[in-house]
């Protein structure tokens, strides 16, 4: 069995996936096909090649035309379900932290009510079908500032479900100082949420800082600045701040400009502990079996390195106990049955 192989069939967890970012030209195909005024293609073809990873431009674009395809409850729990249907089917997840941005939504008329309806609904249903058990993170869009950050605590406070577990912060870092969401981040943690904000993917390792200092942030997504403090390293590992780091979306938007210079390594070498993720799968032409192999390459790893990545994601989630030992205990069984073959092989 080759590496690539030993990781599509390894048990995984995911922590760093967008909602809306994870729709694929299947998914949205059918959504084009209900709103045809949208003007997006429904035939399956044209849609991939309008999903072609261009440049970062064209991504936002491939982005808001899905935004703009989500106007009712029903799409938004289709999208949602079919989403885990794909992590399961596709990527062997068994549990996912899916970060879910209501405020695009809401502004565009979906009330939060029937929001929270629609992917609970969703949820319920993808692990009674497909056996993925989801979690949801509601971040802010940090672009849209802070009536976006008062919108968005509000509706994780008001309208919480038991599998609201996090509380983020995404969008464009440059122009977006993180001390602005102090106040929301303190409330959302006083309420049990906790911290995960995006960090140091565009910006310097200071905006990390800021996120770990102001945000209490148990988790960076991406964090990929960090590489060039050392002491904000050390801080991480002695903390046990997990980066969520995303290699081929870091390409993608150009975070990291060649995947040989990916800080990977780096982070390991350091005492961090990472996990690995996929961000926007289908728009960065990526999938999380692919991440992994890019991370067992950046990292030298065999099987039993990528089996330890699968169990960083698992350990580093915020899944109810039992979830936890039970996927835990799957990879190990995984693992076991692997090396069963590979020596009774001759
Ligand atoms: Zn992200």
């Amino acid at each position: 069995m080759s590496l690539r192989d030993f990781i599509t069939r390894l048990p995984k967890a995911e922590l760093h996936v967008h909602h809306v970012g994870s729709a694929s030209p299947r998914i949205v195909s059918e959504l084009a096909a209900r709103h045809p005024d949208a003007g997006v293609p429904s035939d399956l073809e044209r849609l991939k090649e309008f999903f072609t990873f261009r440049d970062f431009a064209h991504f936002i674009d491939v982005y808001l035309a899905v935004v703009d395809l989500v106007r009712t409850p029903e799409d938004l729990r289709l999208l949602t379900y079919e989403v885990a249907r794909e992590m399961a089917q596709g990527q062997n997840l068994r549990y996912a932290e899916l970060t879910c941005t209501p405020y695009t939504s809401v502004v565009r008329g979906i009330p939060i009510q029937a929001y929270t309806e629609a992917i609970e609904d969703a949820r319920v249903a993808a692990e009674r079908d497909f056996g993925l058990v989801l979690r949801w993170i509601f971040d802010i869009p940090g672009e849209s500032g802070i009536p976006a950050a008062d919108a968005t605590l509000d509706y994780a406070l008001q309208h919480r479900t038991d599998a609201l577990v996090g509380f983020g912060l995404a969008g464009p870092e440059i122009g977006v100082p993180r001390a602005q969401f102090t106040p929301h981040f303190d409330t959302a943690r006083a309420a049990g949420l906790r911290s995960v904000p995006h960090a140091g993917e565009t910006t310097g390792p200071e905006t990390v800082w800021e996120s770990v200092r102001l945000l209490g942030a148990e988790r960076i997504g991406h964090g990929c600045s960090a590489a060039e403090d050392p002491e904000l390293l050390a801080h991480l590992a002695d903390a046990g701040i997990v980066l969520e780091v995303c290699p081929t979306s870091n390409i993608a938007t150009r975070a990291v400009d060649r995947i040989e210079d990916h800080p990977l390594r780096t982070f390991v070498e350091a005492g961090v502990t990472v996990t690995i993720n996929s961000d926007d799968p289908p728009m960065f032409a990526t999938t999380l079996n692919n991440d992994y192999a890019v991370a067992a390459g950046l990292l030298d790893l065999d099987e039993r390195g990528v089996a330890d990545l699968a169990h960083a994601a698992v350990d580093a989630s915020f899944a109810p106990d039992d979830v936890k030992a039970r996927i835990g205990a799957e990879i190990e069984a995984y693992v076991a049955g692997f090396r069963r073959v590979a020596t009774d092989t001759p």
